[in-house]
């Protein structure tokens, strides 16, 4: 009897020729998410399993594999040879010892000899006897044991379904890059893109010495946190202190922000094809702030030719709260470290800044100096 994880993906990807691709990219994602744990993988038809870690870890990779996209469900069990004496052991082990119960059994293995009404009987049967305060139930019961006869001579025995992360698996949709900050939304809108199975490679620009070691450490924290999901293992940083002052000192302060963030959209599209990423991700949501009235996201947009993806874009700010809340980034979000933006933000930014506006003010500076100095700042973080 070995303990073991069973992992169930989302069939609907299994379609034809993509199947031999979706399973290669999502057992290299579940090995990287198990990294440094001492295991084994196992493919059986339709299922993974993981095997031979210590039972000490168990928790850790139950927690890892929540987080993994393309799970469908995944459960606790044990692996067993398919004789009725083990499948009983197991099953005393995750059944429980009192309340109402009831024995699942789905037989993949068409020719076993006994039917899956028969196996529940005859499991069912000694449980009662074992656990004398159990009962059986079959419409509403408080525990359950399933059995899953596999075709390989192996059953495998577990007391519950947990619901996945559902989703693709990360690598199957291309690759993306995400302009994190230390805020709420970015981390949500890159767990979404990783969500859909994109490759989610993260950029932060910071404004050194104005903003400290804090406010990088907590981009850190939550490029890590994003990566239980995105599995991404490098942060970029890039300095725009020196755009910063520049526009500060030379261009109207109502424009500050809208100058600042189309310097950073051209900056991540250099540094996207470098990476050779096909889109831009952010976390603007339409009038959340004066920079993100359409106005406002048409005049970044306008200086890449890069699609730049939006996907909080019609979400309210409690929903992306919540969102975070629920895949762990928002109590990192809102601890007190200033990001770049607040730096030199004027106390009445444009609404609706006019392009012809912006591109005259954008004259009185040395755009593509400017942007190519701040790629020599490029600095790679192992998260
Ligand atoms: P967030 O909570 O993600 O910081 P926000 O509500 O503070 O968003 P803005 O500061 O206007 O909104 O930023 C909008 C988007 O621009 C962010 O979601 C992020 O994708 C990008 N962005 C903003 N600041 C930075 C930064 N310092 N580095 C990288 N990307 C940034
Ligand atoms: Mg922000």
């Amino acid at each position: 009897m070995e303990k073991v994880v069973i992992i169930r993906y989302a069939e609907i990807h299994l379609k034809g020729k993509n199947r031999g691709y979706f399973e290669r990219v999502f057992s290299v994602n579940l090995e990287r998410s198990l990294k440094g744990i001492r295991h084994e993988l196992h493919r059986i038809s339709g299922r993974y399993l993981v095997a031979d870690f210590d039972d000490n870890q168990t928790d850790e990779i139950l927690s890892r594999i929540s987080g993994v996209f393309g799970v469908h469900s995944y459960s606790l069990g044990y692996s067993v040879s398919n004789t009725l004496d083990e499948i009983y052991d197991a099953a005393k082990t995750v059944s429980p010892q009192s309340g109402t119960f009831k024995v699942d059994t789905h037989r993949a293995d068409k020719r076993y000899p006994l039917t899956s009404m028969e196996i529940n009987a005859k499991i069912g049967g000694r449980l009662l006897e074992e656990y004398s305060a159990l009962k059986v139930d079959v419409h509403t019961p408080q525990g359950c044991v399933y059995i899953d006869v596999r075709e390989n001579g192996t059953a495998l025995v577990f007391g519950q379904f947990f619901e996945g992360a559902g989703g693709m698996p990360v690598g199957t949709s291309g690759k993306g890059l995400l302009l994190i900050s230390g805020g709420i939304d970015s981390p949500v809108a890159g767990y979404m893109m990783a969500k859909r199975g994109m490759n989610v490679e993260y950029l932060h620009f910071h404004s050194y010495p104005y903003t400290n070691e804090q406010a990088k450490d907590k981009v850190i924290d939550l490029a890590r946190l994003l990566s239980r999901y995105a599995l991404t293992d490098k942060l970029y940083t890039i300095s725009v202190t020196r755009i910063q002052e520049e526009i500060h000192a030379k261009c109207a302060a109502e424009l500050n922000v809208t100058l600042l963030r189309r310097f950073m959209f051209r900056i991540a599209e250099r540094f996207a094809q470098r990476k050779e990423a096909k889109c831009l991700i952010t976390g603007e949501s339409l009038g959340q702030v004066a920079s993100q009235t359409i106005e406002g996201m048409t005049s970044s947009g306008a200086v890449v030719t890069l699609p730049v993806l939006r996907p909080l874009v019609g979400f309210d700010k409690n929903e992306i709260i919540e969102r975070a809340k629920k895949i762990g980034t928002y109590e990192t979000s809102v601890l007190p470290f200033e990001d770049c933006c607040t730096v030199f933000l004027p106390e009445f930014p444009a609404i609706k800044p006019k392009l012809s506006f912006i591109e005259e003010e954008e004259k009185k500076l040395d755009v593509e100096n400017l942007i190519a100095e701040a790629l020599e700042t490029l600095e790679e973080i192992r998260i």
